[in-house]
């Protein structure tokens, strides 16, 4: 029983912050299986676009450890390829939730790099002490998300970067394995440092493969690193979205009356959760609530 929950644990997902003990580097390492799993099946996706959403979803989790409270960080891929947005964003406090949207008309494609085409990586950042989103976008380089993300910390933020991400699925489309690491060099960092550094990350194959052999997220960074490090952070990460009828009800009390009444009419009372595809359903007394409070908001 011990052992049974021994292992539960061992295997939940889990975001880790760790900084070389010399401070000349930081790292972040994921493994977000679950929520991964729980995204998939939420949104009904097939397994490419479940392992691209499970990638997606990385990103944010990982670059959300760097944040504190509840601020929240959301990356977003638009592009001119069959899936036109890749979005996924995540608290510091560890809930993430995603989706992934489609151009109609989908042709089929000869290369990976046309699942998101040419488009724009967008990163935000909600801090507490900044009135504005803090916002970085540059242009999708490889559509492999990885690449992508390392390209941002580069031109954005001006932070050489090393960023493995992996995301894999059986032969029924199921997601198996998610998770990833992105280490940074801190301004200190010897050229010496940082060329250990590159050779290091050109040894790794698959995240997915350690993952498999009962590797733990910090066996992982141990093997990749070369260097000690203390963990400053060790967060539990949940596909969670904080999305409820009332919140879509609040919305809709925003829009014209006319609006409403003519939803009301045509039946269309069923509102569905972009970033969960959850759906609510509104009753005839909802409709009427909605129509009263807006008719009380205009007197
Ligand atoms: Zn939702």
């Amino acid at each position: 029983m011990i052992e049974e929950i021994k292992d539960k644990l061992k295997n939940r997902d889990r975001v880790i912050r760790v900084l070389s003990k010399n401070g000349h580097f930081r790292a972040v390492a994921v493994k977000n299986t679950m929520a991964a799993i729980t995204a998939q099946e939420k949104h009904k996706l097939d397994g490419l676009s479940a392992s691209y959403l499970a990638k997606a979803l990385s990103s944010a989790t990982m670059l959300s450890a760097f944040l504190k409270g509840e601020e929240r960080v959301s990356i977003e891929f638009s592009g001119d390829g069959c899936m036109n947005k890749l979005y996924a964003e995540s608290l510091q406090v560890g809930e993430c939730r995603g989706f992934v949207s489609y151009k109609d008309n989908i042709e089929p494609i000869t290369n990976l790099s046309e699942i998101l085409g040419q488009g724009t990586l967008k990163v935000t950042r909600i801090l507490y002490n900044e009135p504005e989103p803090i916002i970085g976008i540059v242009p999708i380089q490889k559509g492999d998300i990885s690449t992508d993300l390392a390209y941002y910390f580069a031109q954005s933020e001006q932070i050489g970067s090393g960023v493995v991400l992996d995301a894999d699925f059986n032969e029924n489309g199921k997601i198996i394995q998610s998770g990833g690491f992105i280490i940074q060099a801190m301004p200190d960092a010897t050229d010496n440092e940082l060329q250990t550094m590159e050779n290091k990350l050109s040894e790794v194959t698959s995240l997915s493969k350690d993952f498999m052999e009962g590797l733990s997220l910090i066996d992982i960074l141990k093997k990749y690193l070369p260097f000690d490090f203390d963990i400053l952070k060790s967060t539990q990460v949940d596909f969670f979205c904080r999305c409820s009828k009332e919140n879509f009800i609040a919305k809709l009390l925003l829009l014209p009356i006319d609006e409403i009444k003519d939803m009301q009419n045509r039946k269309q009372n069923e509102l569905i959760c972009q970033f969960c595809s959850k759906h609510y359903y509104l009753d005839n007394n909802d409709f009427n609530n909605i129509i009263s409070a807006i008719k009380a908001k205009q007197n």
